[in-house]
Parts: structure tokens; sequence; C-alpha cells
């Protein structure tokens, strides 16, 4: 019987969450939705030193938002919980034990001073095959020592036994056969002096623990695929393990190395998903979500990198992705991150979504610049008008705000030079007879006003869109002047009169 699709988002709780997490993320839910199997948020937060307040929280928003809820999680329980790594200690020892029962794995009772001396003797030192005879374990000293310095609970590790002269081999659904010599890995550790497991040990006890199928992360774990084979193998599971599926990188936008924060920061563009707050330093660090992205687009925008249907197709909603996602069309190659690009899926998704859907992220953006958005009936006509224009969320402020509030200046450039009294009175006379609420109407008012006076239409247009707007843009001049209506439209004109010379 082919085993349950069971796929696992596995973060640790360290802080922000990065795109290429989310990203790692959204390949495990698409697979899992489009097999009609479980997704599962497990928080590996073993790592006692690295742990951060708040950050599992932050992690579970980020995945609510962009709409990639767990089918099981430490919030929601399920049949194979705890989901956090934490709260499962208990039975990872066993695990330990059994290793070094078989010879797979032992004691270390270095002491970090030891490994610190050893470490400034020894280039490039790595605990291992070649140097672990050299070292105090349970393999250098004699059973009776071992036995007393556990008796005295000397402080000690258990570190994996890597095997010499093997080649570990394994099939990646990606980069198809991968093999390693282990007389390059270490021997890491994997139960810690706390009693706490290493991620090596955790990962593959709970892989097996909550019978993950497929294992989806990030390539930069590639290294470590030989240890938790071997480790997969030594506790007799060899059977049961999961597929393999090592993701491209993301890439820094030059192509050259791996996409960190402080690229973003260098250059100007978020990384993180949402806000992040560091709860240590104080600092914030600004999301996709804050910075004025559509959950939808930063989806769409990840499912990109790395990903592609075979077609040119670039606009995929969840429901596109999950109907054409398949593993053989990720690439193996890492995929540059490119913040144009990124702003260009915003850009189309805003554009491409109904005025009704964007009303409430929009009036958010608009009530955090104070602009009162009581009229929905008006607040969908502006979006209508203008969302062609914004690439961000945020930009529906600047290119929306004269529609909630007169221009208090004017780009009056525009108008230096040019302006007359007889434009003056065209204007006054045509704010009179305002009356139609149809922009048709008024342009063939204005046109006509403009011939009887022998005025250039043309060259009436941009002191009108100045009077409404107080700059050089936005949509069809009479489109705004309809919206706005007669009385305001006849306000602002006869307000500019009084400033125009
Ligand atoms: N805890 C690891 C991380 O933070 C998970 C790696 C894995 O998925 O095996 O990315």
């Amino acid at each position: 019987m082919e085993k349950k699709v069971r796929v696992r988002f596995a973060p640790s709780p360290t802080g922000g969450l990065h795109l290429g997490g989310v990203r790692t993320a959204l390949f495990n839910y698409l697979f899992a939705k489009k097999h009609n199997g479980a997704f599962i948020l497990r928080i590996e937060d073993t790592d006692q030193t690295r742990f951060v307040p708040g950050a599992e929280d932050y992690i579970a928003s980020c995945l609510k938002w962009c709409g990639m809820e767990p089918d099981e999680s430490p919030e929601l329980g399920g049949n194979y919980g705890p989901y956090r790594q934490s709260e499962r200690k208990s039975t990872y020892k066993q695990y330990a034990d059994q290793l070094i029962l078989d010879g797979y794995a032992y004691y270390a009772f270095d002491t970090p001073e030891e490994l610190d001396s050893k470490r400034k003797e020894v280039p490039n030192f790595t605990y291992g095959l070649a140097t672990r005879g050299q070292m105090r374990n349970s393999l250098t000293l004699s059973e009776a020592e071992v036995e007393d310095l556990l008796a005295a609970n000397t402080p000690h590790v258990v570190r994996i036994k890597i095997p010499e002269n093997e080649v570990v081999s394994f099939t990646d659904l990606i980069r198809g056969h991968v093999s390693f010599d282990t007389n390059l890995v270490d021997d890491k550790v994997l139960l810690k002096a706390d009693g706490m497991p290493t991620y090596h040990l955790a990962v593959v006890a709970d892989d097996r623990a909550m019978e993950i199928s497929h294992v989806f992360r990030g390539e930069e774990w590639l290294p470590s695929a030989p240890i938790h084979i071997l480790l997969w193998r030594y506790l007799g599971w060899g059977d049961e393990m999961p597929a393999w599926v090592h993701l491209p990188l993301i890439l820094k936008p030059d192509g050259h190395g791996k996409l960190s924060k402080r690229d973003g920061d260098r250059l100007g563009f978020p990384v993180y998903a949402q806000n992040w707050t560091d709860p240590k330093t104080g600092d914030l660090t600004k999301g996709f979500k804050e910075l004025g992205f559509m959950p939808e687009a930063f989806v769409n925008l990840l499912a990109m990198l790395g990903w592609n249907d075979g077609t040119d197709q670039e606009l995929f909603s969840m429901a596109d992705l999950i109907d054409k996602f398949s593993v053989e069309r990720i690439s193996k190659a890492g995929a540059k991150f490119d913040f144009e690009k990124a702003k260009w899926y915003n850009h189309e998704w805003i554009k491409n979504t109904a005025a009704a859907d964007l009303l409430e992220p929009v009036k958010a953006v608009l009530l955090a610049q104070d602009v009162s958005v009581a009229d929905d009936e008006y607040t969908l006509k502006v979006i209508d008008l203008i969302k062609d224009r914004c690439n961000l969320l945020l930009d529906f402020y600047p290119q929306s705000a004269y529609f909630f509030t007169a221009p208090q200046a004017y780009d009056l450039t525009a108008v230096k030079g040019k302006w007359s009294p007889e434009k003056a009175s065209f204007f006054k006379d045509f704010a009179a007879g305002l009356a139609s609420l149809s922009p048709v109407v008024q342009e063939e008012q204005f046109k006509a006003l403009a011939a009887e006076r022998a005025l250039k239409p043309g060259e009436l247009m941009l002191p009108f869109r100045l009077m409404l707007v107080g700059g050089k843009f936005g949509p069809g001049v009479f489109d705004i002047s309809a919206a706005l209506g007669v009385e305001e439209t006849r306000k602002r004109i006869q307000h500019a009169l009084t400033v125009f010379e």
C-alpha cells in the first residue's frame, strides 16, 4: 500500500521567518494538499541557547497569513503529538542508548576547554574518524573509566560513530542519485550534555514517530542527509525512511550565494514574511506583509522561486498551485531573488483582484494614515480607479489620498507662466455649469466650453488635474471629477482659482 502523504515544516523558533523558510513551508503544503495528505508544523526547539520567545507564535501567524494552515501543529494538536520537540525530550534518550549499545554511537566526555585547545592545535578540527582516537570518549577510555565517569554524572554528550570508508547514497527526488563519502562526515553530537537531543537525532526520531513520508527542506540541509540516513539505518528503521527532497537555494539578486537577511537590509527589501521585532534588542525588521504585499502575491512569487509548471504562466492562485504542483518541475539550480519582480507579482495581483476583495486591506492602509473611510461604496469606486497604479497595498495611500482630502498644495510648476485670466474664467464657468455625474458628459461640457472660448482643451486638462489632485498623477481626470462628485469638484476648482496665478 502507498504510504499516506505526511509532510512537515520544521522550523526552529529562533527569530523572523525568512522567505526561504516560507517557500519550504509552501512546497510542503502544496505537496500535501495535492496528494490529500497532512501538512504538519513541528517546532524544533531543542537548542535552548537559540530559543527566542514569541518566535513560535510568529511562525504560526506567518503561515496563517499565507493561507497555509497546518493540519497538525502545537496549537492544534493531532495524533502524533506533542509537536514541540522540547516536549518530546523523554523519547530521544532511549534511541541514543540503543545506538551506543549497538556500537553506532559513543559517549564523549571532552570538556569545552579540551575541545577549544584541540581546535587551536589542529587546523580545521572536526570530531571524527581522524581525531576521535585522541579524545576522551568511550572509544578511548576503558569500560570501567566510562562507568565511573557516568556514575559521577560527569557532563558528556553522545556522538554518532560515522563509519570509515563507506559511501552513503540515496535518491533525492530533485537531485537524483546523491552520495557522500563517510570519511568526510564528522561524528555529530546526538545528545547534548543537558539531555536534549540535537537536531540530527530529534529530526530522525520525530520524522519516524510522525510517519513523515517526504522531507522537503532547503538544500543547506543536504550535508546533514548522510547523518540522518545512517541514523535511520542504525535505529533499524531503514525501510521506513521518508523520500528526500532538497529544495534549491534562494540566491542573492546577483546570484552569488544564499540570500540572507543582511542582503535585504543592505539592498533595501524585506526578507521576512512579516514584521519581526527582536525581543532582546527591540529592533524591528520589516516584513512583506507590512510593506504591502498581498499574501496571494507572496505565495505566488515564492512558488516561482525554483518551480514552474512547464509553460510561461507566472500567475497562480494557491488552488492553481495545488493543482499544478509537481516535484519533477522543481529545479536543481538556485533561484535568484529579484525584488522588482516580486513587486511585479504584487502589482498583477492587485490589478486582478476585485475591488471588493481589496476593500479591507486598503481601508486598513488608509486608516493607518488617519484617512476617514466611512463610505464603502465610495472607497470601492476609488479602488477600482487606482488599483492599476499600485505595486504595493501601501501605494493606495499616496495614490488615493486626494479622493478623501482636498489637496493642501499644488504642483504649480506645470502651470507656471501658462496661466491666464481666460483660463481662470473658463474654470469659473465650467465649475458653475457642472451638473452631471457622468465622466463622459463632464468631458463633453469641458470640451464644448473650451471650444467656445477658443482655448485648447489639452492646455486645460493639466490645470484641472492639479486642481483636483494636487499633482500630475492619477487616473483619467474626468473619472476623478465624476468620482469626487459635482459639489466637491466645484469646491476644488474654486479653491484652486484663489491660488493659481
Ligand atoms: N529545524 C530545521 C530548520 O530550522 C529543519 C530542517 C529539516 O527540515 O530537516 O530548518
